[in-house]
């Protein structure tokens, strides 16, 4: 199968061939066309592509187990197919014995090989950036999200931890190719990083290098380039979550999921599929604000929200209108209704 990825673009040059269990998976991608808002929408995706590569079992520092393996330290050298099926051979063989039975080892190499050529080298030369490599895997192993960060962050970072324009940009880069492949980039600011980064140092105040812990603060203020990695730990998270509430729009109760609370209305919830698919109940408008749970409510968040309630009780739908903060979103996703794929 290797071979023919390789042979198959050497006669088409262009034509970018995909394992036929993968093209199986983008196709059942489709369904999720539905969700209205793109960051949930890219990351449900991702999340099932995770699964599908299994990387959702990989830990963080066997992934830098099997990259010290191959001695991949050179991070903008460029490693070749052959080099990346031995890494995710090695990947892929530790997962299957800490895993019995769960882990197909060609079929993962293949379809994962097949993936990072996908998001990587579109033009398929056969070659992608170490740089690149780490940062898909990482990307969706199955990591803390900030572990992840500071990780990605090393990578550009100089050997005494500071990262200027160019090195972010580069990590920057390589992380929005991971949604562009799927054809969402439109969604995260486009494929031009350079606003990113400037956002990044104007949170530095200009300075000329950030260090990790700015790095992260900026990151958790979840930039719109890279809001799709943050959705995708919540999605992951809220997969297994059973809220003890009822859905006011279909009745599902209890709500498995992402669970939405409404912040004018004591006692409205709605599910994720209802919450994804735009349905609203009588008397209850878009523009009111709501918070998301992926998973159950602390009494504290209970009595808080509680709090809310009381003081948005009695105000307007203009109101809202004018305050538009959701809480759950960063504005300009909750904006963008259309899906960008055709
Ligand atoms: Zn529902």
């Amino acid at each position: 199968a290797h071979e023919k990825i390789k042979c198959r673009n050497h006669q088409t040059q262009t034509t970018c061939w995909d394992h036929p269990k993968m093209t199986e998976l983008y196709q059942s991608l489709a369904d999720l066309n539905n969700v209205r808002f793109s960051a949930y929408r890219t990351a449900m995706k991702l999340r099932r592509l995770q699964k599908a590569l299994c990387l959702d079992l990989l830990g963080l520092s066997a992934a830098c187990d099997a990259f010290d393996q191959h001695n991949l330290k050179q991070n903008e050298q460029l490693m070749d197919i052959l080099q990346i099926i031995n890494c995710l051979t090695t990947i892929y063989d530790r997962l299957e014995q800490e895993n019995n039975n769960l882990v197909n080892v060609p079929l993962c190499v293949d379809m994962c090989l097949n993936w990072l050529l996908n998001v990587y080298d579109t033009g398929r030369t056969g070659k992608i950036r170490i740089l690149s490599f780490k940062t898909g895997i990482v990307s969706l192993c199955k990591a803390h999200l900030e572990d992840k960060y500071r990780y990605l962050f090393k990578q550009v970072a100089s050997p005494t931890g500071f990262c200027d324009q160019r090195r972010l940009g580069l990590l920057l880069h390589d992380s929005i190719q991971i949604p562009r492949q799927l054809g969402e980039v439109a969604s995260f600011g486009g494929s031009n990083i350079e606003p990113s980064v400037r956002s990044c140092f104007q949170f530095a105040n200009n300075k000329p290098e950030v260090e990790a812990a700015l790095f992260l603060d900026w990151m958790r203020l979840e930039p719109q380039s890279m809001v799709w990695l943050p959705v995708l730990h919540r999605v992951a998270a809220a997969e297994t979550a059973k809220h003890q509430a009822k859905c006011n729009i279909c009745k599902e109760c209890p709500i498995i999921g992402f669970r939405y609370r409404s912040l004018k209305h004591f006692n409205y919830d709605i599910c994720q599929s209802c919450f994804f698919s735009g349905r609203v109940a009588k008397g209850h408008k878009m523009q009111y604000p709501m918070v998301e749970y992926c998973t159950p409510t602390t009494s504290g968040e209970d009595v808080r929200d509680f709090a809310k309630v009381l003081k948005n009780k009695f105000r307007t739908k203009r109101y809202f209108a004018k305050h538009p903060r959701m809480g759950y979103l960063p504005v300009q996703t909750v904006l963008e209704g259309d899906n960008m794929e055709t």
